[in-house]
């Protein structure tokens, strides 16, 4: 063991800020720096979550308030592993390595027409209306009046309110301007959500579901009364389904607003294919029954009866999906990197020294931010562990060394004070029009404004 235990994180969400509390706070020595590839911290709390739902992000700005107050940490924005920097390199410089850089790809739907003009993910579309710089320059067609969501997970949820909410509800959040723009010219005046299973499958959370019922919306619900059985039991997963059910049958027996922004939870319905001659005309659709899947579960069957959903726009919302990270091994299948509790695995199920991950690379993109915490902490144990069992490779470059090699590698990075710089421009820009903020979206502007240029 050579004291101090000194460790990089790759990846600035949720997973990599509850790893460094939980290191910084564990061992009262140890030295953590945290690397982002872009100059902003936050990962999916920063360009995932909902920008009407701007109090979700409180939920770390805690942990982040605690980790850049600390003498012992250091955020290092604006660097990219596996380019500016290798694993190799991190390892010269520190005994470990924690990847935490979440699932930055999207899930496909596997149908024709899936590549046409106006299909798209919306793990897309989210990055783009929350401002991030990889998205900023992608358009997204709102001059039509339908667009359907296929899946019935949060994200589709979350999709659907954004394209009904309108200008008003949108501007004082941080939405991007460009996305702000679009949303008051959208011509959208219905969403269709398509959920293959039934209602009582639905991957999306009560909260959720309630606030729909908040919006002034015509909520209408096709399909759930046969959807199976409410489930019996009383733990919280049967509990929390019961409630969704309740839900939905308030919704179902609602009078229609006619005047309203329309928003259809359509069950029991798989895409079959995208069709139009330039651009999505249509979604076709065949309606499913449920069937046992043979390990407890209900699976979707095909009924063989087809219809068709004008629509101009469609979003898949079916899940995020893991990339594969230069250096490590990758389960392509899960999408995940393979690890034992966080401890990284390569063939025979070996750990490869010193390499750790933690949060949807790790686990899949499953849970609300706070699942996060428990899975760091679990990843953070196993470090330490091996810490104190001197099974972690000494790093042979010191504290000064790697600051110059950083300057030399990466001369753009922006650090906590770049990154507070463009927060306060952000903010400040956003104060004059009452709005939460004013996203920077331009990667060289960012760095110009970190820099004091700006
Ligand atoms: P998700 O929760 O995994 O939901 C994916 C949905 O897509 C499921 O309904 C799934 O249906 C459906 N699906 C998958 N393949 C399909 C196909 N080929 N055809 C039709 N439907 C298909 O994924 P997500 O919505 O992307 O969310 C990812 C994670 O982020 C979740 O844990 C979510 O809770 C979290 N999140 C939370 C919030 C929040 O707290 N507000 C917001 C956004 C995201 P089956 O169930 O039938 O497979």
């Amino acid at each position: 063991m050579s004291a101090p235990l000194r460790v990089a994180i790759v990846g600035s969400g949720p997973a990599g800020f509850y790893a460094a509390n939980d290191l910084l706070k564990r061992d009262p020595a140890s030295r953590v720096e945290l690397f982002d590839r872009l100059p902003t911290p936050g990962g999916l709390v920063r360009s995932g979550v909902s920008p009407d739902h701007a109090a979700r992000r409180e939920v770390i700005a805690t942990y982040e308030r605690l980790a850049m107050a600390s003498h012992r940490f250091r955020f290092h924005g604006n660097i990219e592993i596996g380019r500016q920097l290798t694993h190799e390199d991190l390892l010269r410089c520190h005994h470990a390595v924690i990847y935490a850089c979440g699932s930055a790809g999207d899930r496909r739907l596997g149908i024709p027409g899936e590549d046409l003009p106006g299909s798209h993910a919306a793990t897309s579309f989210v990055s783009w209306y929350n401002g991030h710089p990889d998205f900023a320059a992608q358009s997204f067609d709102l001059s039509c009046e339908r667009a359907i969501v296929i899946g019935n997970g949060n994200v589709a949820l979350d999709v659907a309110r954004m394209l009904l909410l309108g200008h008003d509800r949108l501007h004082p959040t941080d939405v991007a301007d460009h996305a702000l723009r679009a949303f008051a010219e959208s011509r959208i005046r219905e969403v269709v959500v398509l959920g293959r299973r039934g209602a009582a499958q639905c991957a999306f959370t009560t909260p959720e579901l309630l606030e729909l019922g908040h919006h002034d919306l015509d909520v209408r619900v096709e399909h759930a009364a046969s959807a199976g059985a409410k489930p019996a039991g009383r733990d919280a997963r049967a509990y929390a389904v019961q409630l969704k059910l309740r839900l939905l049958d308030e919704y179902a027996a609602r009078a229609a607003l006619p005047d309203a922004r329309r928003l259809v939870l359509r069950f029991l319905n798989s895409p079959l294919a995208i069709v139009g001659r330039d651009r999505v005309e249509t979604l076709r659709v065949v309606r499913n029954r449920l069937v046992s899947g043979g390990r407890g579960d209900l699976v979707a069957e095909s009924t063989g009866e087809i219809s068709e959903i004008t629509a101009g726009l469609v979003l898949r919302a079916v899940g995020y999906r893991g990339l594969p990270v230069v250096g490590l091994p990758f389960d392509a299948a899960r999408g995940i990197v393979p690890n034992v509790g966080g401890r990284i695995v390569g063939e025979n199920r070996r750990p490869m020294r010193g390499a750790y991950v933690a949060g949807w690379l790790k686990r899949g993109p499953s849970g609300v931010i706070g699942t996060n915490k428990g899975c760091s902490q679990e990843t953070v144990a196993c470090l330490l562990q091996d810490f104190a069992g001197d099974r972690l490779p000494i790093p042979d470059i010191d504290d000064q060394g790697t600051q110059r090699l950083l300057t030399e590698r990466c001369p753009d990075r922006v650090d906590y004070l770049g990154w507070k710089k463009i927060d306060r421009h952000e903010r400040l820009g956003g104060m004059d029009q009452q709005r939460l903020r004013v996203k920077l979206v331009d990667l060289q502007r960012m760095t110009a404004v970190a820099s004091g240029r700006f």
